[in-house]
Formats: C-alpha cells, structure tokens, sequence
C-alpha cells in the first residue's frame, strides 16, 4: 500500500514537472484532424527547435468574429504556456486569415478559410505551418521580414501565401531563439535548427588582443608655390 503511494505520487510529480515545463501552446478549436494538428505541431518544434505542444481540443462554438473565439481559447491558458495559437474551423465563414490577439498573448488562425478549394491536404497543411510560425514569431517579438523565403514575410493573396517560405530565414530564426530563451524556453537540442553551441576560443587569440590599427597622420603638403609668370 504504501509503495503503491509512493509510486502514485512519483507519477503525480512527472507529469506535473511535465506540465510545467513552458513551451508555445497551439489548440484546435472545431472540427481539424488530429493528425493535421500533429504536423503542425511538430513542423513548428522542428523548425523553431522550441518546444510547442497541443493542449485538449475545444469544441467550436457560434461566434461573430475571430477575436471571439481567441479570448475564449486564451481562458485556458496556464502560466506553462508562454504563447498560444489557435487552429480554428469557425462554425461560420469568417473573413480574415488570422488575427493576433496582444494583450491575451494568443493568435487566430483561421483554418477554415485556409483550406484550398481543391481539398489538397499538404497545400493546406502547408498553409497552415506558414500561418503558425508566423503567428508564433509576432507573438515572440518578431516584426515581419523583407525576405519572402521566410515564414516571416507578410503576403497579400493566397498564391503569395502558397509560394512563400515556412520556416525562418537565419536572422529571424536567432532573433526568436534568444527572445524565446529570455522567456524561459528550453531549445529542442536534436533539432537540426538548434543553434550551435559557441566554439571555445583559442588561447592565443583570446590572450592578445589584435591592436587597432592607427592611421597614418596625414601629412600636411605645403601648397605647391604658384610660379609667377613673367
Ligand atoms: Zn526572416
């Protein structure tokens, strides 16, 4: 009995270290594939080489706007959970591919007007990682990037949004690594996007500083003497 207690609260306290652990929170809110969730998930942790994990799904409910059905996911938000993006299939058509709700920490992304008309789910997963890391990467700190091979970059039609990059380029990948490290993130070290770790510098190096280099003094030319013509 009194093993089965101790065992008992061993797991207690794993999965409460566990959950305490803070990570980027990403929850489906409606009617999306747990696997299409998964991909996102993990397509995000890789490539971030941050931790981000799925809380419990929510039903959707009626709601007018995308903001609506932020504030009511950002409710159940812990201290754990650093930011949150919500993967939402409103019930209804609303405009907009995402919004970013500042105050509650948290951003929309609109999944159910992401879905290409076709039906092709890695077009539409895609879209979707695009979507996340951006929503990630504002939320974190960062401001949009003039590199359109970048998740950071802000498109203005569904063909840009098709064509751009889902991961970060390499600024913008540092950038949010150190902000994420300033909140108390941990990097994902198998990631191949973990930074590598500083080299050690050489002793000799380290030992004599190189001397600035000094500039020459200019030398003062005496004005060349006009010649008097006769
Ligand atoms: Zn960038």
């Amino acid at each position: 009995m009194k093993h089965m207690l101790i065992g008992c609260l061993c797991l207690f306290a794993t999965a409460w270290a566990q959950a305490a652990d803070p990570a980027i929170s990403l929850v489906v809110v409606g009617d999306l594939d747990p696997a299409m969730a998964e991909r996102v998930r993990a397509f995000a942790q890789e490539n971030l080489a941050l931790p981000v994990r799925l809380l419990e799904p929510r039903e959707a409910a009626a709601a007018s706007s995308l903001n609506e059905i932020g504030d009511a996911a950002a409710e159940a938000m812990g201290p754990e959970d650093t930011c949150l993006v919500v993967l939402a299939v409103p019930t209804e058509d609303l405009p907009n591919h995402g919004v970013r709700l500042q105050e509650k920490n948290s951003a929309v992304v609109n999944a159910r007007l992401l879905k290409p008309a076709g039906g092709d789910e890695e077009q539409y997963g895609r879209r979707l990682d695009r979507e996340v890391m951006m929503s990630i990467g504002l939320l974190m700190g960062l401001e949009t990037c003039p590199n359109p091979q970048c998740a950071m970059w802000l498109y203005s039609n569904d063909e840009e949004l098709d064509m751009k990059g889902r991961n970060y380029c390499p600024p913008c990948l540092e950038r949010i690594q150190k902000l994420a490290v300033e909140r108390g993130l941990k990097i994902v070290a198998d990631s191949p996007f973990a930074p590598i770790p500083d080299e050690p510098v050489p002793e000799e190096a380290a030992s004599e500083p190189a001397a600035p280099e000094q500039a020459a003094p200019a030398e003062a030319g005496e004005p060349e003497p006009i010649a008097e013509t006769p």
